[in-house]
């Protein structure tokens, strides 16, 4: 316990010694930054049981590595890095493997990485990858694709990129094998995320009170939505950029093949989830609130989106809670991924009609939205 508050300690005085170092400071840091290597991203994933975290860089690093008891850690110092704004600080791991992994700028120069692990010396295997995409990658338990897992020794520091020679050449070439191995990474970096701005072109969709159209919102969401979910890393497939029918056949393709193309669209492209972007009408314009649909007969995943998404929304927009239903919508029962139809709120209610066509609106739905899938990734 004493060790960690000690560790603590020296983490909280290294920060208050960055923040607190003002102007002047701050422009020396912005000149020592041109020679140091970004930090990027942090990523996990799990295949076969085994763990892989990657630390992305903006250039080849070096680093020592080392392992603490009481719980085991297993330590990286990578010298001369510091870490970019938006990089997940923690990450929790449902793994027997490994726990959790933690980010922090140790002191000026260094970034620590710290990796709660189950796994004894032998282990875990620590390399790093130069090459286009320069990354240190740490695998525990039995690695996937026959990398060996004998341990580097420990406190060596780690020549990295071009330096690595022939070695370094061969893990490269296992580790892009290994890369798509990885079957669940945590976070929205590397996802792919259909997004079916519902109606377009001569189909309007429900029409609000001061004629405002369905089509219209789906459309400026869901482009507001690729912008946020683009920003944290995911790859965005819209089925429709403007105002047209996704269809080749345009306003001559009937309302299933209509359809049928937006889910194809998600299909080839092979994503990992599919959110069709809806707004709600009804006859009785006092009716409002927030649905989220999955397919009737669909997955449990498909469930646990339209809950994320549906609650997330809700957060952002303080709409009624209607709740997540089943449905046999065409776009969540021929989608070949996770799926679901979310309804913002009532195009035919005048209060949410404003809001869903206000700039206002159309951003904290789609911020509500977004939560709600990095949410679903976890
Ligand atoms: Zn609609």
């Amino acid at each position: 316990m004493r060790r960690i508050i000690l560790l603590m300690s020296v983490l909280l005085v290294g920060f208050m010694g960055l923040m607190s170092a003002g102007g002047t400071a701050e422009a020396a840091f912005h000149d020592r930054a041109q020679d140091m290597a970004k930090i990027t991203g942090i990523r996990v994933g799990k295949a076969d049981g085994n763990v892989r975290i990657v630390v992305d860089s903006d250039r080849p690093v070096s680093y020592r590595q080392s392992v603490l008891a009481n719980p085991t850690r297993v330590v990286i110092d990578v010298q001369d890095a510091w870490i970019a704004s938006g990089v997940k600080r923690a990450v929790t791991i449902d793994s027997s493997l490994v726990s959790a992994v933690r980010i922090a700028q140790f002191n000026p120069t260094t970034v620590r990485i710290v990796v709660e692990t189950s796994v004894g010396k032998g282990g875990y295997n620590v390399f790093s990858l130069g090459g286009g995409k320069p990354r240190i990658v740490m695998d525990f338990g039995k690695a996937p694709g026959g990398i060996k897992t004998t341990p580097l020794p420990a406190q060596r520091p780690q020549p990295s990129g071009s330096d690595g020679g022939e070695e370094d050449a061969r893990q490269q070439g296992d580790d892009d094998t290994l890369d798509r191995d990885i079957s669940k990474i945590i976070g929205l970096k590397g996802r792919k995320i259909a997004i079916d701005p519902g109606h377009g072109g001569s189909d309007s969709g429900a029409i609000g009170p001061t004629g405002v159209m369905e089509k219209n919102v789906t459309i400026r969401v869901s482009r507001e939505l690729k912008r946020l979910l683009e920003a944290e890393g995911a790859t965005v497939i819209l089925t429709r950029t403007g105002d047209t029918e996704v269809s080749p056949k345009g306003a001559n393709a009937t309302s299933v093949e209509e359809l049928e193309a937006r889910c194809e669209i998600a299909n080839r492209a092979n994503a990992d989830i599919f959110i069709s972007v809806h707004a709600d009408a009804f006859t009785n314009r006092e009716v409002k609130g927030t649905t989220a649909y999955y397919y009737t007969k669909g997955s449990a995943q498909s469930k646990r989106l339209a809950d994320s998404v549906r609650t997330a929304l809700i957060d952002s927009i303080g709409t009624l809670d209607r709740g997540t239903q089943t449905s046999n919508f065409y776009v969540v029962k021929h989608t070949d991924m996770p799926a679901i139809l979310v309804e913002i709120s009532f195009i035919s209610n005048a209060d949410e009609e404003r809001m869903m066509n206000s700039e206002a609106g159309v951003k904290k739905i789609a911020r509500g939205i977004a939560d709600g899938i990095a949410d679903y990734f976890g």
